[in-house]
């Protein structure tokens, strides 16, 4: 009997009983949509075509069935038959840490290899061998070219976050990677949304796929968004007045620019904020080091660019702050998403200055909601927060004036 509540829909997935006991492991009590959706699609071997974004219980709706499918021929322990490809480093030890915990009771063994570190210790590690390989899709080519891989068994593959992938231009090493493996393997698919690419990939590697969906395209329950319009200087002293009045809550600061994620993280410092900066000017250990520390509550706040939009799974986020409206308004969902994981709330708050007015609307367009704008006391904006135009124009002031002004300047 496992530690599940007895009625819990979980039992009636079709999931071995180690695999309850390990999502009881995990606290879980019932599984969410995309679990229920999922995993019974997954367990009868069909293809799966999963629109999802994170937050929603995916990877274990992926991981689960396939450690029940690679835990049928224990003969074969110790060849790669699972493997999952994600588009960051961070993504990837994320979803192996869940393989190992959910695989530990069946003996399956798990590993993931990702660049930006040495590849020789990753030689000998696979030389051991493994039943599930997590990889980013750059590092995996570099494997299999030197032969120190060999996915000629590999039954079940899954692509995370697909779309993510293709922004970050590796669809072409994942399509010689999937060429690599088996025709017959099962392919389960997930991505947060369905451009045309994506669908097309999704024709080329899947038969008759499935399609599950879930909460396309909107941030997760649970998150409560908010919009303070404010001046692009007074930025920094607005995300310090407002961690300082959250109390001590674990916060997730995004900037667009690395140098802007340092500059912002030194001024926090000298305020006396616990917090770290990641970003890709930070070398892998050091980005794994701040990950960590963050993960573990030893600082509280961690500013970081868009490398830690994606997928990353870190419990009890109670604030994001988009220090910068993302460009990409697809940025702003995963970003929100940080917080508010699983069954928790959370809140997610974007600052906006007048130039990012246009990018906001891209957002709301995409969401098909408005996000609701309050002005902070003591950081009201030069400009009217409905419209974006600034107010200090004066009013005597002709567009023709302004266009004079302009030439002048440029002289
Ligand atoms: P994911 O979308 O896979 O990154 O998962 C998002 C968060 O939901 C993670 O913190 C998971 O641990 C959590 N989670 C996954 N499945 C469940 C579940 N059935 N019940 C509660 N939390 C879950």
């Amino acid at each position: 009997m496992t530690g599940l509540p007895e009625h819990s829909a979980f039992r009636g997935l079709g999931l071995a009983e180690p695999l309850l006991d390990a999502v009881a492991d995990r606290g879980y009590s019932e599984p969410t949509a995309i679990q229920v959706d999922a995993i019974p699609v997954a367990l009868d071997g069909a293809d799966i075509f999963g629109c999802a974004q994170t937050g929603t219980g995916k990877t274990a709706a992926f991981v689960l069935p396939m450690l029940q499918r690679l835990a049928e021929s224990p003969e074969h322990h110790g060849t790669i038959r699972g493997l999952i490809l994600t588009p960051t480093r961070e993504l990837a030890d994320q979803v192996e840490r869940a393989v190992a915990h959910y695989g530990a009771r069946l003996s399956l063994e798990s590993m993931v290899v990702y660049g930006g570190v040495p590849i020789g210790a990753q030689i000998k590690d696979l030389k051991f061998g493994c039943d599930v390989l997590v990889a980013t899709p750059g590092r995996l080519l570099d494997h299999l070219e030197r032969r120190t891989v060999s996915l000629a068994d590999v039954e079940v593959l899954v692509l995370d976050e697909a779309d993510r992938m293709l922004d970050m231009g590796f669809i072409d090493d994942v399509r010689k990677i999937v060429r690599q493996t088996p025709s017959d393997r099962q392919t389960l698919l997930f991505s947060a949304t369905m451009p045309d690419a994506i669908l097309g990939l999704a024709h080329e590697m899947m038969r008759d796929p499935v399609s599950v969906q879930v909460g396309f395209q909107t941030a997760a329950a649970g998150i409560t968004e908010v919009l303070h319009p404010v001046d692009y200087a007074s930025k920094q002293a607005l995300v310090y007045h407002l961690l300082d009045s959250w109390g001590t809550g674990p916060a997730l600061v995004f900037t667009r620019m690395k140098s802007t994620a340092a500059y912002l993280c030194e001024f926090l410092k000298k305020k006396g904020v616990s917090v770290d900066d990641l970003h890709g000017d930070k070398g892998q250990a050091d980005r794994t080091r701040s990950l960590t520390r963050f993960r573990e509550g030893k600082t509280r706040v961690l500013v970081a660019t868009n490398v830690a939009a994606r997928g990353l799974d870190i419990v009890g986020i109670t604030h994001v702050v988009n220090f910068d409206v993302p460009d990409d308004p697809k940025d702003y969902v995963h970003r929100v998403g940080r917080t508010a994981r699983g069954d928790q709330t959370g809140d997610a708050v974007t600052l906006m200055s007048p130039h990012e007015v246009m990018m906001v609307r891209e957002i709301e367009k995409l969401m098909n909601t408005p996000i609701p704008r309050a002005v902070v006391e003591g950081f009201e904006p030069a400009f009217s927060p409905e419209i974006g135009i600034r107010a200090e124009i004066p009013a005597d002031v002709t567009p023709r004036s302004r266009l004079a002004r302009g030439r002048r300047r440029r002289r």
